[in-house]
């Protein structure tokens, strides 16, 4: 496989990083450890970089040997874990309770620091890298929040670019795709007011499971009736909270939680307004009353623009063979922090196969966030590789 020969050479002590940092991971704006890691791993290669942005998110800049390009790229890797409990069984599983890299974001910050150890080792470039570290991408929001910190203002970038392992994709292909590549993602909350009382007189109350029930089947309604068939959009009531316990109890309230995702920023309002309208109006019909939040942190879809995915196509066919590269993957409904940072900047984000699907027993076929799921360690050159000619080819040193 085509992968720089010195990143190759590398593979092994990628991975002792990936392996340290899988055992110790944290959640959301507490990730201390690795944070302190990639600290260490700058300093010692005398990267300079500023740290503290969103809490424990770092961003490193790596200067090429010449700079008069005046151009300058940000690649991006998260460094949160969840909360899962893991059952690898791993030598190196989880030390930490209840917590675990089950989405691989160990890897993709180990990737993106052997990115860093080659191009400050050559510099084979003109202009400058920004290497963003970045905390709380599994809810929390932290693409954002370092944006707000002034993320661009302070690393100005001409386009950002980020990858996921994809474990539904085989190991040694690369996907992507112009435009929406990754939905939108907001969390709704619906509470339904209703009037308690005893169950065998329910003329006496204003039931409100009955009302939540029909706000449930009625939302059904928005993609089915309301969205162009040929949008996209997913409405999700994933669930319903009522009743007291007792069998002959009519309670006061109930309440939905669900998510919502679309790939543009039309639909995703437009779907909003129509979960408002639909949940009062229906709630009115039975005499209760609903009232809709949306969560604030709701993530942007991931639009990617299309020269940046020309560009990333183009790096990826030099590392995996233009054989191995799908430009075109149909879009998917998860959601990914990463759009925010293409609401500021072009950019491309991709998928990085990690599946073996010759082999079903295959570890690297667990899905992201899966108490079996382990990050398969054949991508670090991979991604490392293809992070490293995204800016060797944007920022050439020879014209
Ligand atoms: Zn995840
Ligand atoms: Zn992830």
């Amino acid at each position: 496989m085509p992968v720089i020969n010195s990143v190759a050479a590398m593979k092994d002590e990628v991975a002792s990083w990936r392996h340290e940092l899988h055992q110790n991971p944290q959640t959301a704006y507490e990730e201390e450890y690795i944070s302190a890691f990639i600290a260490k791993k700058l300093t010692e290669w005398k990267i300079p970089f500023k740290k503290g942005i969103a809490k424990t998110g770092i961003v490193a800049t790596i200067e090429g040997q010449k700079t008069d390009s005046g151009k300058a790229l940000a690649l991006r890797a998260d460094i949160d874990a969840l909360d899962i409990t893991e059952k690898t069984n791993l030598p190196y599983a989880s030390k930490n309770k209840g917590k675990m890299h089950a989405c691989g974001h160990d890897g993709h910050t180990s990737i993106l620091l052997g990115t860093a150890k080659y191009l400050a080792a050559g510099r084979n470039f003109n202009g400058k890298v920004h290497l963003i570290f970045q905390p709380a991408e599994e809810g929390g929001a932290g693409a954002v929040k370092m944006i707000e910190e002034g993320l661009f203002r302070d690393f100005p970038a001409d386009a950002v670019y980020g990858l996921h392992n994809w474990p539904w994709l085989e190991t040694g292909k690369i996907a992507t795709r112009k435009g929406p590549l990754m939905a939108s993602s907001d969390e709704i909350e619906i509470v339904v007011k209703g009037k308690g009382g005893h169950a065998a007189m329910p003329h006496m109350t204003v039931d409100p499971i009955v009302a939540a029930s029909h706000i449930v089947v009625a939302l059904q309604s928005i993609v089915s009736r309301n969205l162009d068939p040929v949008d996209q959009g997913v409405v999700t009531i994933a669930n319903f909270e009522a009743g007291t316990g007792a069998h002959n109890i009519i309670g006061d309230t109930a309440k939905l939680v669900g998510t919502v995702r679309a790939f543009k920023p039309e639909t995703r309002a437009f779907i909003m307004k129509r979960i408002e309208e639909i949940a009062s109006q229906v709630a009115g019909a039975f005499q209760a009353e609903a009232c809709v939040t949306v969560s604030a942190g709701g993530y942007d879809p991931t639009v990617n623009t299309d020269n940046e995915v020309d560009i990333a196509v183009a790096a990826a066919a030099d590392v995996v063979g233009a054989q191995n590269v799908i430009a075109d993957i149909p879009p998917c409904m998860t959601a990914e922090d990463f759009g925010a940072y293409l609401t500021q900047r072009p950019g491309a984000f991709i998928f990085v196969g990690q599946g073996v699907p010759g082999d079903p027993q295959s570890r690297h076929n667990h899905g992201l966030h899966s108490p079996y799921y382990d990050f398969n360690d054949d991508l670090l050159p991979i991604g490392t590789s293809w992070f490293a000619k995204l800016v060797e080819s944007h920022m050439p040193l020879e014209k």
